[in-house]
């Protein structure tokens, strides 16, 4: 009975509530107070379609009861600061196709970035129509591209230049290296994580080099959230992903540790020595430059090294390999909370020797005389003491008490 009674009281909320939506609309068909929100202007179709490195266009089909008269494109890549605004070329009129092409020769876009955009529509009479926002991802459509994902992380090859396996491999180092790098960095992860792998570096360079961006080697995206890698589908191309991802993973998750205002403050030093130091296999050449530069006397000065690297390819191998020699030696010193507290040094704005004076309190010039002392082969009667260490020299201060005391007794 009870239920009966429900069920017609609910009846009749959902009539009284078709009949308040039947006034509505007979209010609005009758240029009453909503005819805004009736006669208002409707998207029929928005999109973008790109050519990487040649052009994107947007395309928006638009209606209005009152002539559309003005249209605004707006669109962002992940990273901007700021989104651009076109005001698009139209004819007036109720029913519009507008379209806008951007050369991406003359002005390039970032490579592989999320790309956001939205549109502004004004009609005679006075609406006004924001669309929501739309995304596309600016890939380099150039190739095709398969793919593996797995939480958060997808790995994208050029098709015929790796198969499931390649993918599968880089997938588990790059998620095995993320865990690892935090442990240190404690860095938020973003929630997914891109990684391109172009078969060939000439290939990488290419498209870098179309989109305005120029690399000596693996590219990390920070800004992006993504990252990308050159490593040719041969043999023994694991070792190459676990050079190159843990690096550029690197890069990464410094950016996710003193986003997003603070990345330019992170010395190149810091940055470029954590991404060396943390790749899986140590590259030997970098032992052998640093110590033939230390016997020469030719190690740069750690302050060079606080802004990007010697487009010199010799200069920017023995930066590399300084970087991340500095970055173990501050490791071993301060352990990771010393890493954790200069990135937040920076993360805060400081100059490149602020931060270490800030952090470790010490001076930029300081910390570089501990570390090329760090470096010097030690005199073989320093390596013996500190093998031997604390018992030989109590050895022989139990010696001297004896010979005083000796040489006490003999005078009384
Ligand atoms: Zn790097």
């Amino acid at each position: 009975m009870s239920e009966l009674r429900i069920a017609n009281y609910e009846r009749r909320i959902i009539t009284s509530l078709t009949l308040a939506l039947w006034l509505l609309v007979v209010a609005s068909i009758c240029d009453g107070p909503f005819q805004a929100a009736a006669e208002g202007i409707a998207v029929v179709e928005s999109r973008a379609s790109h050519s990487f490195a040649q052009q994107v266009t947007f395309t928006l089909h638009a209606t209005s009861d009152a002539e559309i008269t003005q249209v605004y494109l707006f669109f962002r890549a992940t990273g901007d600061e700021q989104a651009e605004a076109v005001n698009v070329d139209i004819e007036p009129a109720r029913e519009i196709r507008a379209n806008y092409m951007r050369d991406l020769r003359s002005s390039p876009l970032p490579p592989f970035a999320t790309v956001t955009f939205w549109w502004q529509i004004e009609d005679a009479a006075g609406n006004s129509l924001i669309t929501g926002h739309q995304h596309f991802e600016y890939t380099d459509n150039r190739f095709r591209w398969g793919q593996l994902s797995a939480n958060g992380f997808t790995v994208h090859w050029i098709e015929g230049h790796g198969d499931p396996i390649f993918g599968q491999a880089a997938l588990d180092i790059a998620q095995a290296s993320v865990g690892e790098i935090n442990t240190e960095l404690r860095a938020p992860v973003p929630e997914s994580i891109d990684i391109y792998i172009y078969d060939a570096q000439h290939n990488l360079n290419a498209a870098m080099m179309l989109t305005g961006r120029e690399w000596a080697s693996g590219q990390a995206h920070p800004e992006l959230g993504g990252v990308v890698v050159a490593i040719p589908y041969e043999e023994g191309y694991t070792s190459r992903m676990r050079r190159y991802i843990p690096h550029e993973v690197t890069h990464l998750l410094v950016y996710q540790a003193v986003t997003p205002a603070g990345y330019r403050y992170v010395p190149e030093w810091l940055d470029e020595g954590l991404a060396t130091a943390n790749e899986q296999l140590p590259t030997p050449e970098y032992a052998m430059v640093l110590e033939e530069a230390r016997t020469q006397g030719r190690l740069l000065p750690l302050e060079d090294l606080c802004v990007p690297f010697s487009p010199d390819s010799r200069t920017a191998f023995l930066a590399y390999a300084q970087s991340g020699s500095v970055v173990q030696f501050i490791r071993e010193r301060y352990g990771a909370g010393g890493i954790r507290t200069l990135l937040a040094a920076y993360a805060n704005g400081a100059s490149c020797t602020g931060g270490v004076q800030e952090a470790l309190n010490v001076s930029l010039s300081g910390l570089e005389t501990v570390w090329r002392a760090s470096l010097e082969p030690q005199a073989p009667w320093r390596v013996l003491a500190e093998q031997v260490g604390v018992w030989v020299a109590l050895w022989l201060l139990s010696l001297l008490v004896a010979v005083l005391m000796i040489g006490g007794l003999r005078r009384r």
